[in-house]
């Protein structure tokens, strides 16, 4: 199978962390109650948490664990939704936007905890998160947005970082202020995949890598996941390959636009450089966000592209960060890689399931570290029919986040013009 999305060059967390353990491919016929799709972030964290309900699942994923979005971003584990709080709050109420913002802020806690539990060496650390504002719009949007945090969510750590603080903090004056979140983490997100799917194996996950999904069938009773060599039976199939949509699943595509976002590695700061940064993003035109390694590297990202120009995403990046640090004008470009971003037209993420009987979550719009794994255990107790033992707040979101209940896209399709207006 073509891989459209972007270069498959391994991200900078892939090549930092080679000893990730291998899986055999699906080379024969196998029956299991739940076969899952793909193997990210969603994929791993359903298949975790349908095992630790006494469920018999495999996970078939066409190259490595880790080897899409799961294992290529930017590394910031984040709370809320890829849209703001004050637009959820529009379109469903402060009631809702409430339990959203409950749902985003156990999505870190879960995947903290997660980490903790499986002892995972994932290079977590609670710097927390600055959206950070490039224009006077930016800077009335967040205001509100910070307000609505405080006095609606209750959410008192968030606080105002007026453009001195910043620049003080960040060390660009490029800046007007922001929104500082210090419930927000970085992560190395490869390893975090990989060690979450060591620990879903070591209870009796059934992995199998290098081996493409090319069919998934329904039979009288169940489905049959065809690959290359293999096929898996199963009561229930989950698929969670977010951008890459699989053959045949023209629906998704209403739901759905597949993008590439590219990133970049600086080689060390320079030695008069802070050794810990909060994970910065901002709206500007290009889209910047950027983190540190913990040996002072930049890390790096940009708005994303359509993937019609593979290899192409990383060009502009480098000016974009020189024309956010000039003093960093001349550093050395250590790694550069792509991955692929689901983009919901909505900005709100799916799951639920489709028309063809499957079950399916994506869409998080670039926004997926903390809330896959949140979506990958709803999505467990769903898909094990034990829906009653989840919290309070899933009742009010369950309907709004439901692929089923959430609207298509006017025409049913991506246009050329609708991908424009997107990528503005
Ligand atoms: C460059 C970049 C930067 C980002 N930065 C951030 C960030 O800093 N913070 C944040 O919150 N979010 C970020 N994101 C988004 C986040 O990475 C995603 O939301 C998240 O990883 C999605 O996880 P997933 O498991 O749903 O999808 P993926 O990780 O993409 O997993 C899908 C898997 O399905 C497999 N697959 C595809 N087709 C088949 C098939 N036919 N058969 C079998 N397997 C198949 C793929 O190989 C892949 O492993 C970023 C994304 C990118 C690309």
């Amino acid at each position: 199978m073509r891989d459209t999305l972007g270069s498959d060059r391994p991200s900078y967390w892939q090549i930092a962390y080679t000893e990730a353990p291998t899986y055999a491919p699906l080379e024969d016929s196998q029956t299991v109650e739940v076969a899952v799709v793909g193997a990210g972030f969603t994929a791993v964290a359903t298949a975790y948490y349908l095992r630790q309900l006494g469920i018999r699942v495999a996970l078939v994923e066409k190259d490595r664990v880790g080897w899409g979005a799961s294992g290529r971003n930017g590394g910031q584990l984040l709370t809320g939704w890829p849209s703001d709080m004050v637009d959820l709050r529009t379109r469903w109420g402060d009631e809702t936007a409430r339990a959203l913002w409950d749902m985003a802020l156990d999505a870190v806690h879960r995947v903290v905890s997660l980490v903790e539990r499986e002892d995972i060496d994932a290079g977590l650390a609670q710097v927390g998160h600055l959206e950070a504002c490039w224009s006077k719009d930016d800077v009335d949007r967040l205001r509100r947005e910070w307000d609505w945090l405080q006095h609606q969510a209750c959410y008192e750590p968030v606080e105002w970082w007026d453009a001195r603080r910043v620049e003080e903090r960040i060390r660009t004056s490029a800046y007007r202020g922001g929104l500082f979140d210090p419930g927000s983490y970085h992560i190395q997100p490869y390893r975090y995949v990989t060690g979450l799917a060591q620990a879903a194996a070591r209870q009796g996950v059934l992995i199998f890598e290098r081996s493409p999904v090319i069919d998934i069938r329904r039979r009288q009773s169940g489905y049959e996941v065809r690959t290359r060599q293999g096929v898996l039976r199963a009561d229930e199939v989950v698929v969670a390959t977010n951008a890459y949509l699989l053959p045949g699943s023209r629906w998704l595509e209403s739901h759905i636009l597949p993008v590439t976002s590219a990133v970049l590695v600086t080689e060390p700061l320079p030695a008069d450089w802070p050794s810990s940064l909060p994970t910065v993003s901002d709206n500007k035109p290009n889209l910047s966000y950027f983190r540190l390694t913990p040996d002072r590297r930049l890390v790096f990202g940009g708005r994303a592209r359509p993937t019609d120009r593979p290899g192409t995403a990383a060009d502009p990046l480098y000016r974009d960060l020189v024309q956010l640090f000039p003093d960093l004008s001349g550093i050395g470009v250590y790694h550069r890689w792509e991955g692929p971003i689901a983009i919901s037209w909505d900005r709100v993420p799916r799951m639920g399931r489709t028309p063809a009987g499957f079950w399916f979550a994506g869409g998080f719009t670039g926004h997926g570290v903390a809330l896959t794994t949140e979506f990958g255990w709803i999505l467990a107790h769903r898909v094990a029919g034990q829906e009653g033992r989840l919290p309070p707040f899933w009742a009010k979101t369950a309907a709004e986040l439901d692929i089923s209940r959430l609207p298509r896209l006017p025409l049913g399709r991506w246009t050329p013009r609708l991908v424009r207006f997107f990528m503005r």
